[in-house]
């Protein structure tokens, strides 16, 4: 074992030491200035993280909550009487359903299986034959590791006069999101993924515009009514309940270290590392769950080879202090998620192709003994791609 868990997950992370000694910086009373200028100073950051040529148009709330409570906040705040399409190929689509059923009487769903990619000509004729005012998506689809199409989506929403706002929880601070030309009305994110810190805060980046017209609609929540979070932003930079003050000097520490390396470079840097894993994981003759052409770059999703199981992959792994994440729903048993965010150097990914290596040998040799109990001197991985492509029913 190793004195640290190496987190291979799509969030939580490993921190950065900056992190732990933001963290435990003095006590502050969050009424007074100095908490003002901390969540001044984070919300210029994260403003930051996007492609924003208008920054002046956009402002950005920031959640004691995780990465749902921003979700729950966007889709309790926004769509008042009228009616929410929700578009869903995956787990996340499906929780930003079940938030909306419970706040919106007019939630539609267009729901294709998971790891699927949405058909543009399916949505834009369900738009053009009901009236729907808000389109709501997870941007990276984080059971599958599907990357949908913010621009794509976005110019369908713009086109039908409906708002659209994003799940950018896994993705946000790993991938480029133009704001303005996506058409993205708010999008939400949190602190443990991608942008490194620790879970518990989250927040909503939206167009200034937007934020103004939610005090139209009646409240439904009290906690995360993104306009009361609006009102206490515009008039104070507060927050208008208690906010976790430790988590937030770790998040401006986390955007400090972002925006000292530059939003670009980072992006590259996270891409590159995923292609280092992947390029790893291929060439121990591992299959992935979809194109690498539509994966998001913090995220690589495997298929489990045959004969082994999920379970004692991650138990061996974990005997190795790495700690990898196993499929969902109906991938549950089928496939295993490798993340590449949060504080990994190119020696703790050679670390985990190493271990991964050895720990698919040991299954493999184990698996062979229940057939065969003479194995082959230097038994090799050799594992055919699966052709069982995981079936799932449409339901729309
Ligand atoms: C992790 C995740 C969430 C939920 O975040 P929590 O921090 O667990 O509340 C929502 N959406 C997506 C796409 C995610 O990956």
């Amino acid at each position: 074992m190793l004195d640290k868990f190496l987190l291979f997950t799509p969030g939580p992370v490993n921190v950065a030491e900056t992190l732990r000694l933001a963290i435990s910086k003095e006590d502050i009373c969050h009424r007074e200035p100095d908490f003002d200028a901390l969540l001044g100073s984070i919300e210029h950051k994260l403003i930051s993280l996007f492609q924003i040529r208008n920054r002046a148009r956009y402002r950005a709330v920031v959640i004691t909550g995780s990465g749902t409570a921003a979700n729950e906040a966007i889709l309790s705040s926004v769509v008042g009487k009228g009616a929410i399409l929700i578009l869903s190929n995956g787990e996340f689509g499906g929780r930003l359903h079940k938030i909306s059923l419970i706040h919106n009487k007019k939630t539609h769903l267009i729901n294709m299986p998971w790891g699927t990619p949405f058909d543009l000509t399916q949505i834009a004729t369900y738009l053009a034959t009901h009236k729907i005012d808000v389109v709501a998506m997870a941007h990276h689809e984080t059971c599958s590791g599907m990357l949908n199409p913010l621009a794509e989506i976005g110019a369908l929403a713009k086109a039908n006069g409906a708002l659209f706002v994003v799940d950018g929880v896994s993705s946000v601070g790993a991938e480029g999101i133009d704001m303005e030309a996506c058409n993205i009305a708010f999008v939400s994110s949190s602190s443990s993924k991608a942008i490194g810190s620790y879970p518990g805060l989250s927040f909503v980046v939206g167009r200034k515009k937007h934020f103004k017209r939610l005090k139209r609609h009646a409240a439904k929540t009290t906690y995360l009514n993104l306009a009361t979070f609006y009102a206490f932003l515009k008039d104070h930079s507060q927050t208008p309940n208690t906010p976790a003050v430790p988590l937030f000097f770790a998040l401006e520490q986390a955007l400090i270290d972002i925006l000292r390396e530059g939003v670009t470079k980072r992006f590259a840097r996270i891409k590159a590392r995923a292609d280092l894993l992947r390029d790893g994981m291929r060439r121990l003759n591992l299959d992935f769950l979809i194109e690498e052409a539509d994966m998001c770059s913090i995220l690589t999703t495997v298929r489990m080879p045959p004969s082994m199981s999920v379970r004692d992959l991650r138990d061996r792994l974990r005997e190795k202090s790495i700690i990898i994440y196993e499929g969902k729903g109906c991938f549950a048993g089928k496939v295993f998620q490798v993340g590449n965010i949060g504080e990994l150097s190119d020696y703790d990914i050679r670390f985990f192709l190493a271990a991964l290596k050895d720990v698919l040998l040991t299954l493999q040799a184990d698996a062979a003994d229940l057939v065969a109990p003479v194995r082959p001197m230097g038994a090799n991985l050799l594992m055919p791609p699966s052709s069982d492509r995981m079936q799932v029913k449409v339901v729309v």
